[in-house]
């Protein structure tokens, strides 16, 4: 993520608090009341720009979602998107994921998305890939007995290693595509990197993974 100084953007996360939630570990346990309803959660972790989640939450309004972006500039770009969608089903985090824990109680959360997320190509910056074992444990620390990754990527190295991590990670995984856009999979919604590198010609890689339990 190429990051660029957005004048203003601190100001405008700090006054949108009912859509950029401040202190979340506060919610902790609580989002259902955050939301006002007891409808499923969905996260995404290094939501970006946010064009997936505020799609997700369009295509979904029976669905709650939540965008967790550790850089103020780039949600700032996700917050301009909610407040032109105004979707009642999508709050965001300006946090660093890897205190999820801090955030959600165990077993609060349905689904993790991850899409195109940083590769960490450098083997000695492994533990920083958001599929590293340490973070598939918080995910399942979060995540519902029966709760999902859904992971999407154009990086086969990253896709092949979380693969990988996955399945020693004792995970099932189904629903696995080599080139998504000419798979028969429906109601796939772009990100911003998504659309980027396919209009590029590269190919997306898809999976969905659960947690043996
Ligand atoms: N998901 C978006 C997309 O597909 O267009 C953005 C992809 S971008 C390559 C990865 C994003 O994840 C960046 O915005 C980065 O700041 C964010 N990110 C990476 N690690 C993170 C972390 N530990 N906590 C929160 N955000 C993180």
């Amino acid at each position: 993520m190429r990051l660029r100084h957005k004048p203003g953007a601190a100001d405008q996360v700090k006054e949108n608090a009912h859509y950029v939630i401040p202190n979340p570990s506060e919610q902790k346990g609580k989002w259902n009341e955050v939301f006002q309803n007891d409808q499923p959660i969905h996260i995404e972790v290094g939501t970006g720009r946010g064009r997936f989640m505020v799609g997700m939450a369009k295509a979904n309004p029976h669905i709650n979602y939540i965008g967790i972006e550790k850089y103020t500039s780039v949600i700032s770009d996700a917050l301009d998107k909610l407040i032109e969608a105004e979707v009642p089903n999508l709050k965001l985090l300006n946090v660093d994921a890897q205190k999820l824990t801090d955030f959600f109680e165990d077993g609060e959360i349905d689904r993790v998305y991850l899409n195109f997320s940083d590769p960490w190509p450098k083997v000695r910056h492994e533990k920083r890939r958001l599929t590293y074992k340490t973070f598939l444990n918080m995910y399942q620390q979060i995540l519902k007995n029966d709760g999902e990754i859904h992971f999407k990527t154009d990086n086969q190295d990253l896709f092949e290693f979380s693969i990988m991590s996955m399945a020693n990670y004792g995970m099932t995984m189904h629903f696995l595509s080599l080139d998504l856009h000419n798979s028969d999979f429906e109601g796939n919604i772009m990100t911003e990197y998504e659309e980027k590198f396919s209009s590029k010609g590269n190919r997306i890689y898809r999976v969905e993974a659960a947690y043996r339990n």
